[in-house]
């Protein structure tokens, strides 16, 4: 039996820039709710307390890719009969991690967003807020660190509201601000909260305060006015001067937050305690449970015949991977969101995307301190699985009687690399699985060896992003290494069609070797990829010999032309050609291929590609100048000069070879006042004068 109901369960994430204060808000969410949850064991107020304290000194989990907790609402007064299940997905804070995030976002259904009250909404808020929307995350927002001197509730607000959603409106405001900070007013009930106690735990009614009284009707009435628009009958009712009462209210409040049409904004400290129990009453109010959310197409991975999924018990078991993670206790976990059906431990399940059957060990749910064996997990729930081999983020796990494969999550090709080299024989054996495992737990990281060299080369998102897993290979493996000079991932493509012939032809002496072929290259849009097209008639080369072809042509693309760099968006069409009865190989025709490539590639006027950064840079007025300047001089565009909470707001295109280094440069541009976020944005071709460096550089 299911020990929640769906209805009670929300699979939720936290998301937040860089020190908006994410991690002292989980670690309140996760000492809040393991206090409520053992109310019912611990009767004493102080047995509570000391409860509490031990937690605090032991210091709370929160490393875990997916943690559970429970509450129940404040305004239930802890009622168990209201108690609802909550799994909180990590979101990572960075955005080179864009593909961690998004791998996140995937298989969450609502979000908290933190921000920081006194920055307002950062770069990289933006950015987050922006792959929200892709996969429609319903969300709330947070404003944070109101405690803090210069925090603005109101500037912060109209940061949201400016610069990303209009759908913002307040749910509350605060009762003080900076060290004055007591609380909130809610705006739904027209009742002012301060927190006492040493957690903060103890929530007490406040007077309004006689100078917040009419700004506060005023609010009232606009949330209102907000609400009711959202539903015809309610807009009636109200044009018709009814007093519309709490509860249709929140309801229609949770609707138009599930379809995204209203985003209610809170406020506090989760350092000095100040209102986080409330977040966690509105994600229980406002964000969707699965069974709010509509089905997921899934497709069958022999017909691509579309198989919609609904989160139901009694439906066949379908389930997305949506993070590996490595533990000391337990070895290799398997983070998965069940989308439908259930999964026992020990029974079979299939790997959709290796084709592969695997046997289910155990499962296990991570609570905030505890990790819980279960012997079953149903829909709607997020778990780990012990010990399933050839697992990769994104996979989809299925029943073996029903294959399906969900949404794949697509990642972004790397665009930096750089080379890697252990530092004794004994790293060099650990280095080996530690890079292994990392790449397994981050489809954005990979790894490859040079075929002249025989050097590893790893390659990512970013140059901090490499960082992190060179410092993690350290840390957890204790692999010590070498790393060379980050380099961007360039690649080259065509600028125009071409044909060329390519024939590997022996015949004297010995067993001879014939291949001969005439393709047609042409260019494609970026990013679509490479396209064989087979238009052989006749057999004027046999059909065996084809995919021999294929794979010359693939190679030969792989090593590049000009410089070195893998070719992309083009097509290659074979067309012509001939073959020998007896000498005709298939190695023949591979090498034919290859050499008839690398001749049209020459011919198609080839150039090199460089990834292009969005780059966001926040600095104050009197360094604009310079900052400007200098992103010209790295051949960066300006596409618009802002402003944001009193600094100015620099948005540009710059190439990613130009910006290395580049934190330190700004810092010392600003004296460490200027603050940037980039992410990458697509691939260009390189201006002439660059293109010869390139190809130098690389002999
Ligand atoms: P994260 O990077 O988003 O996880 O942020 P942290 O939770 O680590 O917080 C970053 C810094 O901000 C830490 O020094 C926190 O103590 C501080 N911080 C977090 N929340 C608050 C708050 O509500 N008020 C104040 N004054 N500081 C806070």
């Amino acid at each position: 039996m299911r020990d929640y109901p769906l209805e009670k369960t929300r699979d939720i994430g936290i998301i937040a820039h860089i020190d908006a204060g994410k991690t002292t808000f989980t670690e309140r969410v996760l000492f809040y709710t393991g206090v409520s949850h053992k109310i019912g064991e611990v009767h004493e107020g102080t047995t509570v307390m000391d409860w509490m304290e031990q937690e605090r000194e032991r210091g709370i989990t929160i490393t875990s890719a997916a943690t559970t907790c429970f509450w129940m609402p404040t305004y239930r007064n802890n009622d168990k009969n209201f108690e609802h299940r909550i799994n909180i997905i990590d979101t990572p804070g960075h955005v080179d991690f864009t593909a961690e995030v998004e791998r996140s976002l995937r298989v969450l259904d609502g979000a908290i967003v933190i921000f920081d009250g006194v920055a307002g909404v950062e770069p990289q808020s933006e950015t987050v807020w922006r792959q929200a929307d892709k996969y429609k995350v319903p969300r709330l927002c947070f404003i944070n660190k109101l405690d803090r001197l210069g925090a603005s509730f109101e500037k912060s607000f109209q940061s949201i509201l400016e610069r990303l959603t209009p759908n913002a409106v307040k749910m509350q405001i605060p009762l003080g601000l900076e060290e004055k900070h007591e609380g909130m007013i809610d705006l739904f009930s027209l009742k002012a909260f301060a927190f006492e106690g040493k957690f903060g735990e103890q929530i007490k009614e406040r007077e309004i305060p006689e100078n917040l009284k009419k700004e506060t009707k005023k609010l009232h009435q606009e949330l209102v006015e907000k609400i009711v628009e959202k539903d015809a009958i309610l807009m009636e009712q109200y044009l018709e001067g009814e007093e519309i009462g709490i509860d249709d209210l929140k309801k229609t409040l949770r609707k138009a937050v599930i379809n995204y049409e209203l985003v209610p904004v809170f406020c506090g400290s989760s350092l000095k305690n100040k209102g986080v129990q409330f977040i966690l009453d509105a994600v229980i109010d406002y964000l969707p449970s699965p069974l709010d959310l509509p089905a997921v197409i899934g497709h069958d991975p022999k017909t691509e015949r579309e198989i919609s999924i609904i989160a139901d018990d009694a439906a066949p078991f379908a389930a997305l991977v949506f993070k590996l993670q490595t533990d000391p206790f337990v070895g290799q976990l398997t983070y998965f969101r069940v989308y439908s059906g259930t999964l026992d431990a020990g029974s079979y399940i299939l790997n959709n995307t290796t084709g592969n059957k695997e046997r289910v060990g155990r499962i296990l749910r991570m609570h905030a301190n505890a990790r819980e064996e279960v012997k079953k997990v149903y829909s709607g729930e997020i778990a780990a699985i012990i010990g399933i081999k050839d697992t990769h983020t994104g996979d989809t796990l299925s029943s073996v009687e029903r294959p399906v494969i969900l949404e794949k999550i697509e990642f972004p090709e790397p665009v930096v690399f750089m080379r890697i080299e252990p530092k004794t024989k004994q790293d060099q054996e650990r280095m080996g699985i530690a890079l292994h495992r990392l790449s397994e737990e981050d489809p954005t990281f990979k790894i490859k060896s040079d075929a002249e060299t025989m050097e590893t080369i790893i390659s990512g998102m970013g140059e901090l992003h490499l960082e992190i897993l060179v410092d993690r290979m350290k840390r957890e493996f204790k692999v010590e290494a070498n790393i060379g000079k980050p380099q961007v991932a360039y690649k080259e493509t065509i600028a125009a069609e071409s044909e060329a012939e390519g024939k590997y032809i022996r015949q004297s002496g010995g067993r001879g070797q014939y291949g001969h072929v005439k393709i047609r290259v042409e260019p494609k849009e970026r990013g679509e990829g490479f396209e064989f097209i087979n238009s052989i008639k006749g057999g004027i080369i046999p059909q065996e010999f084809i995919p021999a072809v294929q794979k010359g042509v693939r190679e030969a693309m792989e090593k590049g032309v000009i410089a070195g760099y893998p070719l992309v968006d083009m097509s290659v069409e074979l067309y012509d050609g001939s073959y020998h009865e007896v000498d005709s190989s298939e190695a023949a025709f591979k090498i034919a291929g290859s050499m008839a490539l690398q001749d049209a590639v020459k011919r198609a006027k080839p150039v090199i590609l460089e990834p292009i950064m969005k780059v966001e840079v926040l600095v104050p007025e009197k360094f604009l100048g310079d900052v400007t300047g200098n992103l010209n001089s790295r051949r960066g565009q300006i596409e618009d000069i802002g402003e944001r909470m009193g600094l100015r707001v620099i948005d540009a295109k710059v190439p990613l070879a130009e910006m290395f280094g580049y934190v330190t440069a700004l810092r010392s541009m600003t004296e460490g006042r200027g603050n940037y976020s980039m992410e990458f944005n697509h691939y260009a071709v390189v201006p002439n004068n660059i293109t010869q460096d390139i190809i130098e550089g690389r002999k």
